[in-house]
């Protein structure tokens, strides 16, 4: 069996989902690292640092005491799960994960997360760039409404955030993501690709399954 599995795409394809089920099914650890991206972010508001000040962004990495406890995310010793999800902070975390600065700070601790012998890793270059040479990687798609919906149906009515709203940061973030310089979103060259537009969870793991077996 693929013992380092990458998962990697755009936001709101259902890499969270999927990629806990499949370290699930698999008794695998679960590596999330959208979240460390979040977790930066939220540092960098707390420190009134601007996305775009690279000196002000190396000070807050520099400092920076990210980890999980039991899938929560802890920056210097406080549980922050509960407050990296908001818009704010999404946005704030696409912005600041275009700079090198920061993408470089993110890069030896994913790595060493990710020494554990049986992991899903998702983000948005597990199989490019951190894990280029994970045993299996997947790069999960969907159309931009189809995403849109999925994040609308999740907490875009508890978040009083709009369809057309959750459409148009999901096309701000996929801008953001794939034209920045460093790490852009795009599936590494060896990544088998799975469009979920018309596949429901269950599908799109079961497909994984195959290829885990394969
Ligand atoms: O996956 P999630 O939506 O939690 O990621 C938040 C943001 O972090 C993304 O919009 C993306 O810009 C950034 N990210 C990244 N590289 C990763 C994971 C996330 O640039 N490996």
């Amino acid at each position: 069996h693929p013992l380092l599995i990458a998962i990697d795409g755009p936001a709101g394809a259902g890499k969270t989902t999927v990629s806990k089920m499949l370290a699930r099914d698999l008794g695998y650890r679960y590596l999330d690292t959208g979240a460390l991206y979040r977790g930066v972010a939220y540092e960098v508001r707390a420190a009134g640092v601007a996305a775009d000040d690279d000196a002000g962004l190396e000070r807050v990495c520099q400092t920076l005491q990210l980890e999980f406890r039991d899938s929560r995310l802890i920056s210097n010793g406080v549980d922050i799960s509960g407050c990296i999800r908001i818009p704010e902070i999404t946005m704030l975390a696409s912005a600041v994960s275009a700079r090198p600065v920061v993408r470089q700070a993110l890069l030896d601790l994913q790595r060493s997360l990710g020494r554990a012998k049986a992991l899903v890793a998702e983000g948005r270059d597990m199989g490019t760039v951190v894990f280029p040479d994970a045993d299996l990687k997947f790069f999960l798609d969907a159309s931009v409404r189809q995403r849109a919906l999925r994040r609308f149906e999740q907490y875009g009515e508890a978040g009083k955030q709009t369809l057309e709203r959750i459409e148009q940061e999901i096309r701000q973030r996929d801008a953001n993501d794939s034209s920045r310089d460093v790490a852009p979103l795009k599936p590494a060259d060896d990544a088998v690709t799975i469009d979920s537009t018309a596949m429901d969870v269950r599908h799109v793991v079961a497909k994984m399954m195959e290829h885990v077996a394969s």
